[in-house]
């Protein structure tokens, strides 16, 4: 990993502010560089990424990467916080949906990757053994896509690991979120998202969601905003108060897409965040004369985590997902 300083930066590594372009060793990675930065406390201490920009138009997400700069002093920070608020650089004033236009990969879910892949593979391996390397969490900021709105929610994934377990869920319940969601285990078997790639090399990173429609929402902007930080105030990188939670954080451990079964316009009934029953209507499919076509329910009990915006949708394409909650404890019966 190679790093060059722009104006009003210290050297990279120095205490400090480091504000300047990193690129990385692949020759794959090599027409492009990243803005990066590091804020840097004198005391040593934990070291955490921060990124955004791995969907463009996510911009909610990318704002609170930027935002997130000013809010680390290093005169009182113990160790690093290093932020990189646009990952998907082939993708700047393309505004691609999900992928990545060199390859048409979706980065999000190619993590832990492979250096002698496709530009989204090289990308996602550099991060997590370059740019991350030294890293004690990593937290890749999300949601809220052109087409899409979303709950707002934190995802990190569940191993045989109990203790990277309970560490890995106290980060995500940093975020003052709707729905805290563990992957099962089933996702470390392929490439996925952040989560899943540092967690098959027992290492700790996160998703946080909250947006829609490519809109800058001061909400959404100020639920990653504090997240984030509430995740340094647990790593003990900020000796500050945790915010107060005003969401319910409920507790989930699977979410399930849900597909339309004919082409048409697809009417939402239910928004993100919202509780649902099992085979409770949660939309429509309808043609352009009106007539409906076909009746979207849930096919689990669980939680809107997020829905389309577009209506207009193919067969077989996905219109929302579900969030499982976790199983309750039994009550004692009487
Ligand atoms: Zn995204």
């Amino acid at each position: 990993m190679r790093t060059v300083c722009a104006l009003k930066s210290v050297e990279y590594g120095q205490p400090g502010i480091f504000r300047g372009h990193v690129s990385f060793s692949n020759p794959v990675l090599a027409p492009y560089s990243w803005p990066l930065c590091e804020v840097r406390g004198a005391t040593p201490g934990p070291k955490l990424c921060v990124s955004a920009g791995v969907h463009v138009n996510e911009v909610a997400a990318i704002e609170a990467a930027v935002r997130l700069q000013k809010l680390f002093d290093p005169d009182h920070i113990r160790g690093t916080v290093s932020i990189i608020p646009l990952i998907n650089q082939p993708a700047l004033y393309k505004y691609s949906e999900y992928v990545c236009p060199i390859d048409e990969k979706n980065i999000n879910f190619s993590f832990p990757g492979s250096s002698r892949g496709t530009f989204s593979d090289c990308l996602c391996d550099a991060i997590m053994s370059e740019w991350c390397i030294d890293a004690d969490c990593y937290i890749d900021m999300h949601g809220g896509d052109l087409r899409e709105r979303v709950s707002h929610f934190t995802i990190y994934q569940q191993t045989s690991d109990t203790s990277l377990n309970r560490l890995a869920r106290q980060m995500a319940m940093c975020f003052d979120a709707e729905l805290v969601v563990g992957l099962p285990t089933s996702h470390l078997s392929k490439p996925g998202r952040p989560p899943t790639g540092f967690a098959a090399k027992q290492r700790l990173a996160l998703m946080s969601e909250a947006g829609s429609n490519g809109l800058l929402s001061e909400d959404a902007i100020e639920f990653h905003v504090e997240g984030v930080l509430n995740v340094a105030r647990s790593l003990n990188i900020l000796d500050t108060k945790m915010t107060e939670f005003r969401r319910a954080r409920v507790s989930c451990n699977d979410y399930l897409w849900v597909t339309t079964p004919a082409d048409g316009e697809f009417h939402a009934t239910v928004e993100p965040g919202a509780r649902v029953e099992k085979n409770q209507s949660v939309g429509t499919i309808r043609d352009f004369f009106g007539e409906t076509i076909a009746e979207i329910v849930a096919p689990q009990a669980g939680w809107l985590l997020w829905r389309i915006t577009q209506p207009s949708v193919p067969s077989g394409s996905s219109v929302l997902a579900i969030a499982v909650e976790e199983d309750q404890p039994t009550m004692a019966g009487p």
